[in-house]
């Protein structure tokens, strides 16, 4: 994953949208996004009118980022969404939220998705019994995630579990905080994504 090493704080305030990407301070009111709520830089006030093509690349963005995804990557699983039996927004969406990475951070393992990928590339969690270290592997139902026991002091782990009762599990997966282990009960359904996205214009983009 290439590094992006500005303020992760101008990148929501970019998109106009809190895309989660610092743990617990997204809950706070020191985000930056509630505060400032315009654009980052000397012009980020100006009222600006998005033309077609920028409305539908900023949205692409959004979730580009909120993900933590590559380009060509991201590119990838709209072409494999394409491709699925569906509706292609929603494919790309479910897609996304199978990543171990972000299955790891929904299940409160993790206080962002950037987190999440760090411990997993680490090695610190096993996957139906076996060391895991590829954030971008997809879940499937039944599959269970567990901390391995040598970690579970690891303090980013303790604080990510006092979060998850202020962020919420997703109904689609379940979790026994004690046993540190979670399990996917379900795949994610459309609904089960709350920030406001507009995947269509995601589709328009890329089918142009
Ligand atoms: Fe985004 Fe979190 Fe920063 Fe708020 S605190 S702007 S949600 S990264």
């Amino acid at each position: 994953m290439a590094k992006y090493n500005d303020a992760k704080c101008r990148i929501c305030r970019r998109e106009g949208a809190k895309l989660f990407l610092k743990g617990d301070r997204c809950f706070t009111d020191k985000c930056a996004q509630d505060r400032r709520p315009y654009a980052p830089g000397q012009h980020g006030r100006a009222r600006k009118k998005l033309s077609e093509y920028a409305l539908m690349l900023r949205e692409k963005q959004k979730v580009r980022r909120m993900y933590g995804v590559l380009e060509k990557q991201f590119r990838g699983y709209f072409y494999s969404s394409d491709m699925a039996k569906g509706v292609t927004g929603e494919n790309l969406l479910k897609t996304l939220e199978r990543r171990l990475d972000n299955v790891v951070y929904r299940m409160g393992f993790a206080n962002s998705r950037a987190q999440a990928r760090q411990l997993v590339r680490h090695g610190i969690f096993t996957l139906n019994g076996h060391k895991v270290d590829i954030p971008s592997l997809q879940v499937k139902v039944g599959d269970v995630i567990v901390v391995n026991e040598k970690n579970r002091k690891i303090p980013v782990i303790a604080d990510a579990q006092g979060a998850i009762a202020r962020r919420g599990c997703p109904v689609w997966l379940e979790v026994d905080g004690a046993a540190f282990k979670g399990i996917v009960k379900a795949l994610p359904q459309r609904d089960d994504i709350q920030t406001p996205i507009n995947e269509s214009f995601i589709v328009e983009l890329y089918s142009k």
